[in-house]
């Protein structure tokens, strides 16, 4: 490989694109996270009895007396165009705000029947918003899971909200994206170190935390699943500081690095600020790089995170990277890692399952990462597998959780180390 090839990483290799059937939740999922962020929120998603028992068995226990999501189950008869379903669900949305004077937003959620009856939940969210203003804004977006993968819901969501927001001409910076409030915490307390003056989250925990955009917003993103927000808040005028993702000590520092630069950070103040996080994320991510370096790995198509988890697993891990199925992929947002992510693995956007599964078995990489519906069947095979679904699930990004982020992944390595010798015995017992 000559010098400048290197250096660019993979940012030309030939993508193989395919178009086949696909194995991947829906945007619903994204709820599950969504309602934890917004304290204020509710999220009524106008689907069916599936969609409701999606909902349910992947939030698992509820914790909330008052939950903050429900389904407005559309009945044999909305789906036969027998009765006025916009009538109906002014008539469930009245009686949920009459009983949660709490709520100060509301989303309503498209789901697939939803969109083959062609309910227009746009007009719906504009003429509640208008009934229901000021106390509670009404707003919508789809969730459906024809074509889509979960992480879209978050992004379809902050889309959604990125037309309402006020205007400003101060320059600021906005975090994109949905993170649990401890790590957004240790996010703000970085950037507050290094002296960055203004800086807003989307979504905010409160609808009261009034976010404005304008020509001299910037932001960064902090998921690279974002892409329709991201397009949202160009069309505003605001700018997108681009960067790695920040998994790992080495993503975080760039990441941050970026967001320095773009403030004219003083280098100094910037190696004070991060040298000691940066070296505990270090020492935190070799006590799993032992477990992982040398070990092959394969991305089927599902989160969104695939290339910048890929460049991170590579890179402060050890591990080399066989296929990177990503279900999108937005090169606004990924160039960063594409360039430090070493040239060599085959990089896939969209799924054809059979012929990637045909892959994956030829492969048998040391770990393979995939949804659910795939997991236990390959474990089945003998192949060591990764939930997808648990990266967005756990914290996982900046200095603090770069070691989790990397045990997530050594997890099941050492499992079926320690389950190798009982193999035999398992198999003679059954
Ligand atoms: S939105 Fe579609 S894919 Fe998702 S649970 Fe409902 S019916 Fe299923």
């Amino acid at each position: 490989m000559n010098a400048p090839v290197a250096a660019m990483g993979c940012t030309n290799t030939p993508v193989l694109k395919e178009r086949g059937q696909r194995e991947v939740f829906c945007g619903l999922t994204g709820i599950i996270w969504l309602h934890r962020k917004m304290q204020d929120a509710f999220f009524l998603v106008v689907g069916s009895r599936t969609c409701a028992h999606l909902l349910q068995s992947a939030a698992g226990v509820m914790i909330f007396a008052e939950p903050r999501f429900g389904t407005a189950i559309l009945e044999e008869k909305d789906l036969a165009g027998l009765a006025d379903a916009q009538t109906e669900l002014d008539r469930e949305v009245d009686r949920l705000l009459s009983r949660r004077p709490d709520i100060r937003q509301l989303f309503l959620v498209g789901s697939c029947p939803s969109e083959v009856i062609k309910l227009d939940l746009h007009r719906a969210a504009e003429r509640l918003s208008v009934k229901h203003a000021p106390h509670v804004r009404v707003l919508n977006y789809s969730g459906s899971g024809i074509e889509t993968t979960f992480t879209q819901g978050e992004d379809a969501c902050l889309a959604s909200m990125v037309p309402t927001l006020g205007a400003t001409a101060e320059k600021e910076l906005l975090l994109v994206g949905a993170l649990p409030d401890v790590v957004e915490d240790q996010a703000m307390g970085l950037l507050a170190a290094l002296g960055i003056p203004k800086v807003r989250c989307l979504p905010a925990r409160r609808s009261t935390d009034a976010l404005a955009i304008g020509p001299n917003t910037v932001f960064a993103l902090l998921q690279p699943f974002l892409g329709d927000t991201h397009a949202a808040l160009t069309r505003r005028g605001a700018r997108h500081i681009p960067a790695p993702f920040p998994f790992g000590a080495e993503g975080t520092t760039l990441w941050l690095q970026a967001i320095a630069t773009e403030f004219g950070v003083d280098p100094a103040l910037f190696a004070k600020v991060t040298a000691a996080p940066r070296a505990r994320a270090r020492k935190a991510i070799a006590a799993s790089a032992q477990t992982l370096s040398g070990k092959s790995i394969f991305f089927f198509p599902d989160s969104q995170l695939e290339i910048p988890l890929a460049r991170f697993l590579t890179r402060e891990c050890g591990m080399t990277a066989i296929e990177v199925g990503t279900p999108f992929l937005h090169r606004d947002l990924l160039s960063p890692d594409l360039a430090l992510l070493a040239y060599g693995p085959t990089i896939s956007e969209g799924q054809d399952v059979d012929k990637q599964l045909t892959r994956a078995r030829a492969a048998r990489a040391d770990l393979t990462v995939c949804g659910l519906g795939l997991a236990n069947p390959l474990e089945a095979e003998g192949m060591a597998t990764k939930w997808a679904i648990e990266l967005v699930f756990t914290p996982v990004h900046f200095y603090e959780q770069a070691g989790d982020l990397a045990a997530l992944f050594a997890r099941p390595l050492r499992r079926r180390a320690l389950l190798a010798p009982l193999a035999p015995r398992i198999e003679a017992a059954e």
